[in-house]
């Protein structure tokens, strides 16, 4: 009997519809092979929501989303709501969602494929094989810590993670682990904060269920310059609000194109699942948008939502031979093109090869 999933579908604005278009159809595609039914919802966020219902983050979208198994998302935003106050913006919207599901985890994987080492601004033999994931805490830390004040002549932030919150992130980090090479580079700064001497000592307690998978510690100073001196030495790399927002994109770049790269951010119930890029106004629909972030995004929530990894694994497959026959799209054109595809078509070509037994 064929699998059900209902999938909330969020396009949003901008170049949202057209790349959400294509992991649909490459997900339509897995479905046959793998005997899958996806049940798609589609919610209105950002831009075309305010257009729509006059808010950012309609309640719909709200109780749609937690009722699904997974979202799947686009990007929002526009310069066309740029001026509205900002808890009217399409922006807002987005965390207020991010906020409403409870993602507390941002999983950011950052891999360069073989054909595309000369489109990063790394030396091709530091980057060819980089395949590594940031495990960022997403809720917690200096960006949320009481208290915080500016009072003028001083102005402060806390940094506090509580065991449980430190807790639930490394065991995210750990599974994922387990799905991968079996590594984890916790990254801290235990050598100045009582904050992160806790973190180690509870990702250490945490380790002790995963006895199959390698840890090591690096402080976060010594973590930036290895992402750049030699990435290939990591496979997941779990660390904390402020030191994963920079570390994750640091490691982006290493492949070179914000149009290739996928994100979740998971918590306990439903994650969501978006391309790093936002809504790319100045490219939106003239068919030239790079709707790959936005199919391995799908894959992500192949692979992590619902436990479907031989689907996960013809997606990225796919991905990788259409990169490797030299099909790209407008903004990687430079890079060993042998055919330059518009975003409907590329999307046709993975979508083909994904489905081939
Ligand atoms: P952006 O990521 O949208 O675009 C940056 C540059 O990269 C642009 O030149 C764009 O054309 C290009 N680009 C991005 N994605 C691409 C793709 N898939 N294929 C080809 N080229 C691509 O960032 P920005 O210009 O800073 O922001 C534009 C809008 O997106 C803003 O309104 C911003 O608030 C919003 N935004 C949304 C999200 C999100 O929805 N998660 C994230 C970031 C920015």
């Amino acid at each position: 009997m064929s699998k059900k999933y209902n999938i909330a579908v969020i396009k949003g604005d901008g170049i949202g519809p057209e790349i959400v278009d294509e992991a649909m159809k490459v997900l339509d595609a897995v479905a046959v092979t793998e005997d899958i039914n996806f049940n798609y919802k589609e919610y209105l966020l950002g831009g075309a929501a305010i257009d729509e219902t006059g808010v950012p983050l309609p309640d719909e979208t709200i109780s749609g989303v937690k009722a699904s198994d997974a979202v799947l998302f686009g990007a929002i935003g526009g310069p066309k709501w740029d001026t509205l106050p900002r808890d009217k913006r399409p922006e807002t919207g987005l965390l207020g969602l991010r906020k409403a599901m409870g993602t507390y985890a941002n999983l950011r994987p950052a891999m360069v494929y073989d054909e595309l080492v000369n489109a990063s601004s790394l030396k091709p033999e530091v980057i060819k094989g980089v395949d590594l994931m940031v495990v960022r805490e997403l809720t917690g830390g200096i960006y949320f810590g009481e208290p915080r004040a500016n009072e003028g002549d001083r102005a402060y932030n806390t940094m506090v993670y509580s065991v449980e919150e430190i807790r639930r992130i490394a065991k995210v980090a750990f599974d994922i682990a387990m799905k991968r090479d079996k590594r984890v580079c916790s990254v801290d700064k235990a050598n100045v904060l009582d904050v992160s001497q806790l973190w180690r000592d509870t990702v250490e307690e945490v380790a002790k269920d995963y006895p199959e998978v390698e840890l090591s510690h690096m402080y976060v100073d010594n973590a930036a310059m290895q992402l750049v001196r030699d990435p290939k030495q990591f496979d997941v790399i779990l660390t904390g609000n402020i030191f994963g927002d920079i570390l994750s994109d640091e490691a982006s770049m290493l492949s070179g194109s914000i149009g290739l790269l996928p994100s979740a951010s998971i918590g306990d119930k439903v994650g969501l699942y978006e391309p790093i890029h936002g809504s790319a106004p100045d490219i939106a629909g003239q068919g030239i948008a790079n709707p790959l972030a936005t199919i391995s995004s799908a894959s992500m929530m192949l692979r992590y939502a619902l436990g479907e990894s031989d689907a996960a694994d013809r997606i990225d497959n796919a991905v990788k031979k259409v990169l490797a026959k030299g099909y790209r799209t407008q903004d990687l054109s430079e890079f060993d093109a042998t055919e330059v595809c518009s975003t409907g078509e590329i999307g046709s070509i993975i979508a083909d090869y994904a489905s081939k037994k």
